[in-house]
């Protein structure tokens, strides 16, 4: 086993960009709303933050 990565982060774009300083990762987390499957999903929740 090569590292010890959620399951439900593999394919997450914010997990290739922050690993686990993704700002809502936890060890063994199974469930993630806020989960960006592309860079279109990502910049939309970039902008909300943003605008905050
Ligand atoms: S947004 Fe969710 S799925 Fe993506 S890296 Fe963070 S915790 Fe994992």
């Amino acid at each position: 086993m090569a590292e010890d990565i959620n399951e439900i982060c593999k394919d997450c774009v914010k997990f290739e960009k922050f690993g686990k300083k993704c700002h809502v990762h936890w060890e063994d987390k199974k469930v993630c709303t806020v989960k960006a499957k592309n860079e279109e999903e990502w910049q939309e929740q970039a902008r909300m933050l943003n605008t905050r």
